[in-house]
């Protein structure tokens, strides 16, 4: 079973574990750099980037989790963890990871409007058309590099972002009845955990990739 970490210092990281259990994935809270250990893959979740932000310094998860994802594990940020994995923040910035290649405005949609449900505008991508997206003080997402692929859009805006294996949500796909999101992603998650297992078979002395 693929072993995915989820960062567990603050936020709805207990619906992300709940969410990967369902889709089949055994989940590990990760508190600290060496319960990175092992691991196939780290979802951020969502919940308040300023202070799991504050928490990651303290605990040297910032050097770890960028060691981690560079490795060339699969990432997914979540809301407050798209903001994290973001190479610009803008509205209050918190320290980040510079993971994509984009800029991430927190509580873009202002507070009026702060949590809604809207369905993605038609042409999404990889199968996720129709797919109902809850957003919770989301951020919005710009200046996307190009080699950022849009996935999914609500209102003209980009809402799931891809490069690689490294993927961003400004929604919570955790939450809902909808499992296309997560599914997608774990999928990336097994063909790059085969991938390097059979690296590691064809060179069992080469580091871990
Ligand atoms: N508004 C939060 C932040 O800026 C993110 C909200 C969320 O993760 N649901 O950190």
């Amino acid at each position: 079973m693929l072993k995915i970490g989820v960062l567990a210092l603050q936020g709805d990281f207990e619906a992300h574990a709940r969410a990967l259990a369902r889709a089949g994935a055994d989940p590990v809270m990760v508190r600290a750099g060496k319960n990175l250990d092992g691991l196939d893959a780290l979802v951020l979740p969502g919940g308040e980037s300023t202070t799991i932000a504050k928490g990651m310094e303290r605990l040297g998860l910032f050097e770890a989790v960028r060691t981690f994802a560079e490795a060339g594990h699969p990432i997914l940020g979540t809301c407050a963890g798209a903001i994290l994995l973001a190479r610009r923040v803008e509205n209050h910035p918190v320290s980040s990871l510079g993971l994509l290649d984009m800029t991430a405005v927190r509580n873009a949609y202002g507070t009026q409007v702060d949590s809604f449900v809207a369905p993605a505008d038609p042409g999404a991508k990889a199968g996720l058309e129709g797919l109902p997206c809850v957003f919770i003080r989301a951020p919005r997402l710009r200046d996307l590099g190009r080699e950022v692929d849009v996935l999914v859009r609500v209102g003209g805006e980009p809402v799931l972002v891809r490069r690689g294996e490294r993927f961003a949500a400004t929604f919570h796909p955790e939450l809902g009845e909808d499992p296309r999101v997560l599914r997608l992603w774990i999928e990336t998650v097994r063909r790059s955990a085969s991938a390097a297992r059979s690296r590691e078979r064809a060179n069992p002395l080469s580091e871990p990739a």
